[in-house]
């Protein structure tokens, strides 16, 4: 199976958010490659080999006009010689999202699907074929969760891990490899996204494995922003010469900077992982940020 460049990946230290006591490391995964990257690789790479490995010709998969899991499904199917269907929740927009054009460029299909039938996941008899490999929305799976443990992380190394999340199976890998030594910490990027709990028990291997969802850092809701969420990223882009996108890395930045101000964060080794996902920013008016 062709892969991305695993070792464009870097670990760097976050200077403003460390003092003599506490170190905070950031995974750069948002270094890999220009949409294949954060954990989408990660999660994706075992659905893929099985895919390969079962003579499948064509992945189908689920998401929104700006899903970085339709976009990087795109990419990575046209690496190995897939092709692809993005079942896409929705009517079919006059223009395409920047992540839709994206996707199409790399080969993708389109199914565009109303509302209520892409809730249920309602599949047209005619893409029910032995050839086609489905991938649930977000890579949400015991397969996307066992791709995420494979993450470039240590075991042992830190003290707590912080991450973004959006359908839970990132975090989920995590918590099954490193759980039982360090605390996995996520940070939602919905609202009331009081389901999310469950969903990520469902993939652990141990279910009694302790970690800890933080719902207050969302910011209006999935894809939405503020003020104070914007002048962040400007800020820590100004710190730390490191961009953010504002669906998931700039909350997850944002919240361990505020658990810093409040005295909620511990001392020892704490790493945020960098899940890219920067392609979202172009849907962003221009000039709001300052990279
Ligand atoms: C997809 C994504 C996440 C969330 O991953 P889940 O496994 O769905 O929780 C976090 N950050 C970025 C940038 C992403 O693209």
């Amino acid at each position: 199976m062709q892969s991305v460049d695993l070792s464009l990946i870097t670990t760097d230290t976050l200077h403003s958010f460390s003092n003599e006591n506490r170190k905070v490391d950031t995974l750069r995964l948002d270094k890999m490659h220009p949409v294949i990257n954060g954990n989408k690789w990660f999660k994706l790479q075992y659905y893929l080999q099985e895919a390969i490995e079962t003579n499948k010709q064509r992945i189908v998969t689920f998401g929104g006009y700006y899903s970085n899991h339709i976009v990087a499904t795109a990419a990575a199917c046209q690496m190995n010689g897939l092709q692809s269907i993005g079942m896409i929740r929705g009517e079919a927009p006059k223009v395409y999202s920047h992540t839709l054009q994206d996707a199409m460029e790399f080969g993708m299909q389109f199914v565009f699907m109303d509302r209520t039938s892409y809730a249920k996941k309602i599949i047209p008899t005619e893409l029910l074929l032995d050839e086609n490999y489905f991938i649930p929305e977000g890579g949400y799976g015991f397969l996307g969760a066992k791709g995420s443990s494979t993450l470039p992380i240590n075991n042992g190394a830190y003290d707590a891990i912080f991450c973004a999340v959006g359908s839970g199976t990132m975090m989920a890998g995590l918590i099954n490899k490193q759980g039982h030594h360090t605390d996995i910490h996520g940070i939602s990027v919905m609202k009331n996204n009081h389901d999310l709990e469950e969903e990520v028990k469902t993939l652990l291997l141990d279910p009694t494995t302790p970690f800890t969802l933080h719902h207050d850092y969302h910011h209006g809701g999935y894809a939405k922003y503020d003020k104070e969420l914007i002048d962040f990223m400007n800020e820590f882009y100004c710190q730390e010469n490191i961009p953010t996108d504002f669906v998931y890395s700039a909350k997850l930045f944002f919240a361990v900077k505020k658990m810093i101000e409040r005295d909620q964060l511990g001392n020892g080794k704490i790493l945020i992982i960098h899940c890219g996902g920067l392609q979202g920013n172009l849907s962003l008016p221009k000039g709001l940020l300052n990279f």
